[in-house]
């Protein structure tokens, strides 16, 4: 048995200086992945300090149109939230599809955007993993690696980011709000999620205390338009394969604004870079969505097992956008209304 003392902080300043004069310990938010990972010895913390008595639960309207989510907002309240549904409904859509209802209630942003990778090499403390035990191997490039990523990989791991949420947060820019030992800072949520390269451990630029207080969400108007499209084994409790989250301006049937990031495919959210510059400024239309499809999966490394990931990533693109700008001829999954827009044209 481990000995694990447990303490509650009552002010962020509190949380962080605890957390930050022990290297042995970590924040405790809904446990939803922490208390898994305490339990198959994969984190070995001697002491976790709780955050959920701190003030930092707030879903504020931002002057422009953006909003400010504290860390400790549950997933389930920021789905329900009438702001998020209404200007951000690929946002909404992307939390619902996550995890369980009770799992929902319980997980907070903060630690949605903390949560560790779900390879099952990473979560056994018998198996070699760069990402656990940095230098012992990765058991995953030769193993069973079905569900691993094809984009952002490297020699050293190819574990998916398991997060739904951080998808559509990806192609919406926005920002992580932090509290650390140095003060408070701002991270692009594209800097906030690192490749893993030579270092797979070095999850996000942190350091060690540092507590995420908040996601800041930019006002986009082309946010209101927009859907997340998941692909898993099972329809609910499933992590994804393949996931988009999408939004448009149509103007004349040509896409005047696009964003798109990528889910169940990368070692991090992936934000659609490629296939955003050939879609910006081109008509609507399937052959269009392909061809972006395509740019964008090109840099894709795949293994025998996850090798059907490069086509499945390609059609979710496709069917994403051809729903949303109504342009499909296929009206199977995803075309049932974005939540806030039901009864909508
Ligand atoms: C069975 C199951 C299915 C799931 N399915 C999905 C899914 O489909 N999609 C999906 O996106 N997620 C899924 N999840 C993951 C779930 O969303 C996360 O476990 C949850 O969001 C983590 O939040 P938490 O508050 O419980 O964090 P905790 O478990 O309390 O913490 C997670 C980690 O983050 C750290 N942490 C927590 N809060 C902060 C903070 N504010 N600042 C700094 N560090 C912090 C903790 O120290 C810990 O290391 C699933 C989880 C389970 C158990």
């Amino acid at each position: 048995m481990r000995p694990i003392s447990y303490s509650r902080a009552g002010a962020v300043a509190d949380a962080v200086a605890a957390v930050a004069a022990d290297p042995t310990s970590d924040f405790l938010a809904g446990g939803t992945t922490e208390v898994d990972l305490l339990r198959q010895n994969v984190l070995l913390p001697r002491r976790l300090v709780d955050i959920n008595d701190l003030p930092l639960a707030q879903i504020e309207d931002r002057p422009d149109g953006g909003l400010y989510i504290g860390a400790l907002a549950r997933m389930s309240e920021v789905a329900q939230a009438p702001s998020v549904r209404e200007r951000f409904p690929m946002v909404a859509e992307a939390l619902e599809l996550g995890a369980s209802a009770q799992l929902r209630h319980m997980a907070s942003m903060g630690g949605n955007m903390m949560q560790r990778v779900r390879c099952g090499y990473f979560r056994d403390a018998a198996s070699p993993c760069n990402k656990r035990d940095p230098g012992s191997g990765c058991a995953a490039l030769d193993g069973f690696n079905r569900g691993h990523a094809v984009l952002g990989v490297s020699e050293h791991c190819i574990a998916t980011h398991p997060s739904d949420v951080a998808v559509p947060l990806m192609a919406l820019d926005a920002r992580i709000h932090t509290e650390g030992p140095h003060g408070r800072r701002v991270y692009a949520i594209d800097d906030f999620f690192l490749l893993p390269g030579a270092t797979p451990h070095l999850e996000h630029p942190l350091e060690h205390g540092e507590l995420v207080v908040g996601i800041e969400v930019p006002g986009t108007p082309t946010a209101r338009t927009s859907r997340y499209l998941k692909v898993r084994d099972r329809e609910s409790y499933e992590f994804a394969l393949a996931s988009v989250a999408a939004a448009v301006t149509l103007h004349n049937g040509v896409l005047a604004d696009v964003r798109l990031a990528l889910g169940g495919v990368a070692t991090k959210p992936w934000r659609a870079r490629h296939a955003e510059d050939v879609l910006r400024g081109a008509p609507a239309g399937t052959e269009t969505f392909r061809q972006a499809a395509r740019a964008e999966l090109a840099a894709a490394r795949t293994r025998p097992l996850n090798a059907f990931k490069t086509e499945l990533a390609q059609r979710t693109m496709v069917r994403i956008l051809e729903t949303l700008t109504g342009t499909g001829t296929d009206a199977a999954p995803g075309t049932d209304p974005a939540p806030g827009r039901e009864g909508r044209p």
